[in-house]
């Protein structure tokens, strides 16, 4: 069991989630209003967004899942042939 610190109310908590960011399902609701907490659309990391438009959690992912959406996009336009 790790102690924390709650990231929206500083209260100390404990817990055996290594991971753990907040002391109750109220901060955490209330973290995802005020930061705005974003969940990464290549490998669902909750993550703090530096922009409102952001979606991914790291330069890594925003490489890799925008190289994926281009692949997507290509497959799409070669996918059905015109006869
Ligand atoms: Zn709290
Ligand atoms: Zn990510």
């Amino acid at each position: 069991m790790a102690q924390f610190d709650c990231m929206v109310c500083g209260r100390e908590f404990k817990s055996y989630n290594q991971n753990a960011k907040y002391c109750s399902q109220t901060c955490k609701g209330t973290a995802y209003i005020k930061y705005q907490w974003k969940k990464c659309e290549h490998c669902g990391k909750e993550f703090k967004p530096r922009k409102a438009s952001s979606k991914y959690c790291s330069l890594e992912c925003s490489n890799i899942g925008r190289k994926n959406k281009a692949a997507n996009k290509q497959a799409d336009c070669i996918g059905v042939p015109f006869e």
